[in-house]
């Protein structure tokens, strides 16, 4: 399975999942049609699933048209997303399957940003990929504009178990800010300097720093450190929900 990454909109990705052998794709959240049905068309490919993470427009935004192209393409989505994707025919829940080509991706219910979404997780020796909308970013995590920080935490903590090497597939280029925010609540940690001096050369080169790695987001993303002493100790949080819930309200705060 080879992944092509489409940025759209003002920072949105796109992934586009591509057998070349069946000359099949899928699309992992299609905020737009015409980037897919442009890539499709380069690749040569036909599009038989669409994977949508939750319900947000931007995520779900090229459901219509791409059915109107592929009539055949399954749509799948969450349970609790039911009547809010468009051309939804799959409900899923934390621990179904789905497939695509010759690959098996797990199903995790992360609720939080929303309170039916879902991430896929391709699971490979030598690590995986993981879809996982606006649960986890590069350097930070959705705002919880429907679930509690404990639903929150809790989604955080499944993907924090994923193994290291796993790719991290996040469905906005955000990595810069959010690691600015980052160095504000952790100025010590020495990976996380060297990633905001690297992410900003990238950033500059206008290239993009999605994927990322699990191993490098638990060294770094202060959304995953919950429980580091530095972190409990600029939230004042006593425990690891009120130290995450902190971390959340000061980043709704940041601007910088
Ligand atoms: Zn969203
Ligand atoms: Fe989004």
């Amino acid at each position: 399975m080879h992944i092509h990454r489409l940025p759209v909109l003002r920072d949105n990705y796109i992934f586009v999942l591509h057998d070349p052998k069946t000359h099949t794709a899928a699309v992992v959240d299609p905020a737009e049609a015409r980037p897919v049905l442009a890539c499709l068309n380069q690749l040569q490919a036909r599009l038989v699933a669409i994977f949508n993470t939750h319900h947000h427009g931007d995520h779900v935004g090229g459901n219509q048209e791409l059915l109107r192209h592929f009539p055949g393409a399954v749509v799948y989505g969450s349970a609790p997303d039911r009547g809010r994707i468009p051309g939804q025919q799959v409900f899923l829940q934390g621990g179904d399957q789905v497939c695509f080509a010759d690959c098996t991706a797990q199903v995790l219910f992360v609720p939080g940003h929303t309170l039916g979404h879902i991430a896929y997780y391709f699971p490979a020796p030598g690590g995986g990929d993981l879809f996982c909308g606006d649960t986890l970013f590069a350097g930070g995590c959705g705002r919880l504009f429907e679930g509690t920080p404990a639903q929150m935490l809790q989604s955080l903590q499944q993907i924090r178990e994923l193994p290291d090497p796993t790719r991290v597939w996040c469905a906005h280029e955000y990595t810069f800010s959010n690691l600015k925010f980052a160095i504000t609540v952790e100025a010590e940690n020495l990976a996380l300097q060297e990633r905001l001096v690297q992410v900003q050369a990238a950033r500059q080169r206008q290239e993009a720093t999605v994927p990322s790695e699990i191993k490098i987001e638990k060294q770094t993303n202060p959304f995953l450190r919950w429980d580091q002493p530095a972190l409990m100790a600029a939230t004042q949080g006593k425990n690891a929900i009120q130290t995450f819930a902190r971390l959340r309200g000061m980043k709704d705060q940041f601007s910088g």
